[in-house]
């Protein structure tokens, strides 16, 4: 065995931020819309180039590739015993219509570039480094969202994945064939830790000046479906104390709502984002609303308080404003997930160590990693994206943020890996 002592883990091993910028560049181009975004629908032709250019690129860089029944990808740099569970790190190559030329790709290329650059360092890794691109991430053809990396971590069953349909009754197995990408590789294994690099799609970071996210847990969230029955009556000859307004009640528990989610700053949402008026006429006292409450938190027992108070506000509400409740329906729970630890810590270490100005925050989205956190240590790396805008053709991030973003994703992998 060679004698080479072990690199240590200083600022001089670093990625290469230019040739990451390039190659997320160039990468914008297969589906690049007009407005400088990117629409590269999963299981589409675009998404196929996509892949196939990542895969030429791993393979340039010496990685062996393997594709998962899902259609997940593995790229593969071998580790001194190959016997041992891999560091794994990727996100989703797969974007929203109107996406950005960021979102999931840069965690997908910031992985090839820690391949990279542990290749120009020259150095050997005790465990193999995988970089992964998760299939359909986004849930915009096929719902729900990060649906393979679900069935990878077992949530979901893989008849249930390969059976999704888009909106035209074409399933992703069938969109796997024809695109190439239906692996035989079966799904699951062990991991030894994961890091998943992502643009926080929020605003916390630029606002504070802050350049690293260190990811400590994904929110949980709780949907539910409300209907008040009041009574309908004519606006003009129905006294003000007589009225049985639906729509006055569902306007009250819309403020409290809100109020509810300000009562748990800073890490509670809470939304009513749709809602539907009957019979919607101007001279009528509405008589039956029906609308949707979601509320999110990192923290179980505070969203479970947050539950309690959002039950006892539309009870009160409908009492005082002499509507009924048709209806109070939790219609989706969604876990908290606290990442681990280790995996967190090795995050915070890597910005320090780098002199990074850096925060502890909370994913208010998903992510592929919210699955593997299930099955594998895990853990997020958060950078800022310009005005905290994503989903949008306009989604930016500056080349010093992508840069940052890359070392710390370097340097946790590295530590975990086993120089
Ligand atoms: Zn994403």
């Amino acid at each position: 065995m060679n004698a080479r002592p072990k690199p240590e883990l200083t600022t001089d091993l670093r990625i290469n931020g230019r040739r990451l910028w390039d190659s997320l560049m160039e990468m914008a181009k297969i589906g690049a819309t007009p407005k400088g975004g990117v629409c590269r629908l999963a299981l589409t032709d675009l998404d196929r180039d996509g892949r196939d250019l990542f895969v030429r690129w791993a393979k340039e860089a010496g990685c062996t590739v393997r594709v998962d029944r899902m259609g997940n990808v593995f790229a593969r740099r071998a580790g001194r015993d190959e016997s041992l569970a891999p560091v794994v790190t990727g996100s989703h190559a797969d974007s929203q219509p109107t996406g950005g030329k960021f979102d999931g790709i840069y965690g997908v290329l910031g992985g090839l570039e820690v391949i990279r650059s542990l290749n120009d360092h020259g150095i050997d890794t005790e465990r193999a480094v995988e970089v992964v691109i998760w299939t359909n991430e986004e849930g915009s053809r096929f719902a729900p969202a990060m649906v393979a990396s679900g069935v990878f971590a077992g949530v979901f069953t893989l008849e249930y994945g390969l059976s999704r349909a888009d909106i035209h009754g074409v399933t992703m197995g069938q969109e796997l064939e024809r695109i190439g990408y239906a692996g035989d590789v079966p799904m699951g294994k062990p991991i030894h830790a994961a890091f998943e690099l992502h643009i926080e799609q929020g605003p916390i970071l630029e606002a504070e000046g802050k350049t690293i996210g260190v990811v400590t847990h994904a929110q949980g969230q709780r949907w539910y479906e409300v209907e008040f029955i009041g009574q309908e009556s004519h606006a003009g000859p129905t006294p003000m104390p007589r009225r049985k307004d639906a729509l006055l009640a569902a306007a009250r528990v819309i403020d409290r709502v809100n109020r509810i989610g300000h009562e748990h700053a800073p890490y509670a949402c809470a939304t009513v984002g749709m809602i539907q008026n009957h019979p919607n006429s101007r001279n009528v006292i509405p008589g039956r609303v029906f609308f949707t409450i979601d509320i999110r938190h990192p923290e179980d027992a505070v969203l479970a308080v947050m539950d309690g108070k959002v039950r006892e506000a539309v009870a009160q509400i409908a009492a005082e404003s002499r509507v009924e409740v048709q209806r109070l329906e939790q219609i989706f729970y969604y876990a908290p997930v606290p990442f681990d630890a280790d995996c967190v810590a090795s995050v915070r270490a890597g910005a320090e160590r780098f002199g990074y100005s850096h925060r502890d925050i909370v994913a208010g989205a998903g992510h592929d990693a919210c699955y593997l956190a299930q099955v594998a240590p895990t853990s997020m790396i958060f950078v800022p994206c310009i005005d905290g805008i994503s989903h949008n053709e306009v989604e930016d991030a500056k080349p010093e943020w992508i840069e940052a973003g890359g070392n710390v994703l370097l340097h946790a992998m590295l530590g975990r890996a086993g120089r």
